[in-house]
């Protein structure tokens, strides 16, 4: 579940339309399909090979678009963006596509746990990178080389060996399109046709938004280019899968594919695996929604407990801009759920919600069943506990503000307030997500980190068990 107030920070999700009609319109509903990946601010450039050209702005994708618009958004080239901020602060001013002169956009899900070796190469070439987030020191990287000559395409070559962090990107100029992955490919990036032309996405289910076909991942290392040479592919350096599992617990929506496999059909193999490690009598299964539905569905067929919706969600309170006050943040989980009293009194429920990352949700939770008079409340968690900070993109608290790096089990569960907690097991994670652990960065569990965090793995303890 989402907090409204008080959550870990999301990513962001990229778009790309290329050589079709409509192509800033098309790229504009893509970006409704990718809004849960980020919420902050949303943009689309555009090209007619003539001018370059970006509307970009902090808020909803409904809000940042007028008809109006999109109309002068013109070409049949587009790329669109929406973020959650990763990398230096929420400011409107680091809303995506970057664009920093007529002739270079960039878009770019990820995030760089480090900068050290882009702002080395800067300073030695005299770039100017102040205030620059490490989307923005990509792009400046990028745009040096351009101004030395390079294609795009040979642009990101020559600067690929200065990323090294995670970025699933693309970038565009009023000739060229070029996406292009890390060697791990840890965020997603799939690849599809439209209507004779090209379309990227941070998830499939944009694509089929848009009514492109699917026809692939872009792959660890890899970039496709668009260019007046047409469509073409290169590897950049080999590299291997290594996908975030987060996505599979929480971020990707529930109708995407990734690497072959159906997110919705993932999380109800975790639910399944769930309730065959920790079983228990109840007389409801109830999920957090949203993101604890499929693994509560199949918890309870395979429990033989009834499911019902008996916490119900807001779903228009959204993201507010506004500060809250503190009398409107104690309000906390009701502002977003509502009980369904008139079943729960008196009743054992068991919970089933898709993670807890810092604790802060599951004692509301609790708190609130047990005030409309619930009398035992199993927490069941579809997830492998939490213990270790992302780097990538997700900007979850620091590792002290991770519950289970400090906390054992029965901690938690005491901490929560629940009669009792299960967590998915590490197999149970793997098995349901039914790639090979190779194919996987589980950092957030297992603290291995496919790309290197440098000096950042000082900042690492010991969880406790
Ligand atoms: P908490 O344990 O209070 O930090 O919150 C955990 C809840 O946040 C779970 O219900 C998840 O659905 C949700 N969640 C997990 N990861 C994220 C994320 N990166 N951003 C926003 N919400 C998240």
């Amino acid at each position: 579940m989402e907090w409204l107030l008080e959550r870990p920070r999301e990513h962001c999700g990229v778009i790309a339309i290329v050589d079709a009609e409509e192509a800033s319109r098309l790229t504009y509903f893509g970006l409704y399909s990718l809004q849960h990946r980020g919420q902050e601010s949303a943009g689309i450039a555009s090209t007619d090979g003539k001018l370059l050209k970006v509307h970009k702005r902090a808020g909803l994708v409904s809000t940042v678009f007028l008809e109006s618009e999109i109309a002068t958004l013109k070409g049949s080239r587009a790329v669109g963006h929406v973020r959650y901020s990763t990398s230096k602060g929420s400011h409107p001013q680091h809303a995506q596509p970057v664009s920093r002169d007529e002739n270079l956009v960039l878009s770019h899900n990820g995030n760089f746990a480090t900068m050290q070796r882009m702002e080395k190469f800067s300073e030695e070439k005299g770039i100017d990178t102040g205030n620059c987030n490490d989307t923005e020191m990509m792009y400046e990287i990028l745009r040096f080389q351009i101004r030395r000559g390079a294609t795009l395409a040979e642009a990101v070559v020559e600067s690929y060996p200065l990323f090294d962090g995670v970025f699933a990107a693309i970038a565009m100029t009023k000739d060229e399109v070029v996406a292009f992955q890390d060697p791990c490919a840890i965020k997603p990036l799939c690849f599809g046709r439209i209507n004779g032309g090209f379309a990227f996405a941070s998830e499939s289910c944009a694509l089929n938004t848009v009514g492109a076909e699917f026809v692939r991942e872009v792959g660890p290392g890899e970039m496709i280019i668009m260019d007046k040479n047409g469509f073409w592919e290169e590897k950049i350096v080999m590299g291997d899968f290594k996908r975030d599992s987060w996505e599979f617990v929480y971020f990707a929506r529930p109708d995407s594919i990734m690497l072959g496999r159906s997110i919705y059909e993932v999380r109800k193999n975790f639910g399944r695996i769930l309730a065959e490690e920790h079983p228990t009598q109840a007389d409801f299964v109830i999920p957090i929604p949203k993101s604890g539905i499929p693994a509560a569905i199949s918890y309870s067929q395979v429990a033989k407990i009834p499911y019902e919706e008996l916490l119900v969600k807001n779903d228009y309170i959204g993201r507010t801009f506004i500060e809250p006050s503190q009398r409107v943040r104690d309000l906390g989980v009701q502002l977003k759920l509502n009980p369904i009293e008139e079943l729960l009194r008196g009743k054992s429920v068991v919970v089933v919600d898709d993670s807890i990352v810092r604790g802060t949700t599951s004692p509301k939770i609790v708190d609130l069943l047990r005030k409309v008079g619930v009398k035992e409340v199993h927490m069941r968690i579809a997830s492998s506990p939490y213990r270790f900070p992302d780097y990538y993109g997700t900007d979850t608290p620091i590792q002290d503000g991770l519950i289970a790096a400090r906390k054992t089990i029965e901690e938690i569960r005491q901490s929560i307030g629940a009669d009792s907690l299960g967590y998915l097991s590490y197999s149970g994670l793997l098995q349901g997500i039914g790639l090979p652990e190779e194919m996987l960065s589980n950092s957030w569990h297992n603290g291995v980190y496919p790309i290197p965090i440098y000096e950042r793995a000082s900042e690492i303890f010991t969880p406790a068990t």
